[in-house]
């Protein structure tokens, strides 16, 4: 039985706390305990923030400036689906995705060559295993082969151009309920103090088939949202943001015709506090229906 299989068979057949199996794989791993780690979600809008010299990406290099160094960057992108369990990145070398179309040739060549963290992915795995705070059965796997997509590439290529912290990315389980993926945050908070730095990536509104109005002006309904729902993250008033794709259903329909972009928020309102500091940026719009509202929560 290698180091893994033990961790894994050891934390289920005794059923072991949560927090004695992250005791255990510490000790193990060796992952020294830092200071907290800020928490962030950054809106990511278009994939050409990535090479563009434009206000998101000058604001993320700032940030990547800013922040403490991390041991690892972990991050929950909005185009990372899975169905019916929770992916964690091993790869060893991530190959840059490209996973759109229609952009300019600057783009497909653009490269991110962050490698992988085997240890934090893991122990990430390791955290997400057994009952969640809210009662769900967690589950989870490690990825060997998947690359990172432009959710985590296009933000860490401003934050950290060097590329030179280890990256690894969490799958969106698309079969499960909010609450779930806010469950998953919580487990993933004592990352933080092992100096991992957490990332949701998506959006607060987006809609890409809404029509652009004249001069990109925000939709009445996106301001509405982005409003409300910063007003409840300001607040650590977590449940309405838990809610809105279920009690708020015709306002999110709007904003988010499908859920991939929203979900990667609860992943960051899971994992801080709230006695973590609010802060926002980029609190605008890069088109009619696509928010850049930003927030880091810090200890
Ligand atoms: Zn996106």
């Amino acid at each position: 039985m290698n180091r893994r299989q033990f961790i894994i068979s050891s934390g289920v057949l005794l059923g072991t706390s949560m927090s004695t199996l992250f005791a255990e794989a510490i000790a193990q791993q060796r992952l020294p305990k830092t200071p907290k780690m800020p928490v962030l979600f950054i809106g990511h809008g278009s994939p050409m923030n990535a090479i563009q010299n434009n206000r998101y990406h000058q604001s993320w290099n700032k940030l990547g400036q800013q922040l403490p160094s991390p041991s690892a960057i972990l991050v929950v992108s909005a185009h990372w689906l899975s169905y019916g369990t929770t992916q964690v990145m091993a790869t060893p070398e991530p190959e840059t995705i490209n996973d759109f179309g229609g952009f300019p040739q600057a783009l497909f060549d653009k490269q991110y060559p962050a490698k992988g963290s085997l240890e934090t992915a893991e122990l990430t795995q390791k955290l997400l295993q057994g009952r969640s705070q809210s009662g769900f059965q967690l589950t989870s796997e490690l990825e060997h082969e998947r690359g990172l997509d432009h959710g985590t590439w296009s933000v860490l290529a401003a934050m950290y151009p060097d590329a030179n912290i280890p990256v690894l990315q969490l799958s969106i389980d698309y079969e499960k309920p909010a609450a779930y993926h806010y469950d998953i945050g919580r487990q993933l908070a004592a990352l933080r103090e092992r100096g991992v730095l957490i990332i949701g990536s998506g959006n607060i509104v987006h809609n890409l088939r809404a029509p652009r109005m004249a001069n990109r002006k925000p939709y009445d309904w996106g301001l509405e949202l982005d409003s409300q729902l910063g007003s409840a993250m300001a607040d650590h008033n977590d449940k309405p943001l838990i809610d809105a794709p279920t009690k708020q259903a015709k306002i999110m329909e709007l904003a988010h015709p499908t859920l991939e972009h929203y979900l990667p928020l609860l992943y960051t309102l899971g994992a801080k506090s709230k006695q973590d500091k609010v802060e926002f940026f980029n609190t605008d719009f890069a088109s009619s229906a696509i928010s850049m509202r930003s927030v880091m929560y810090s200890a």
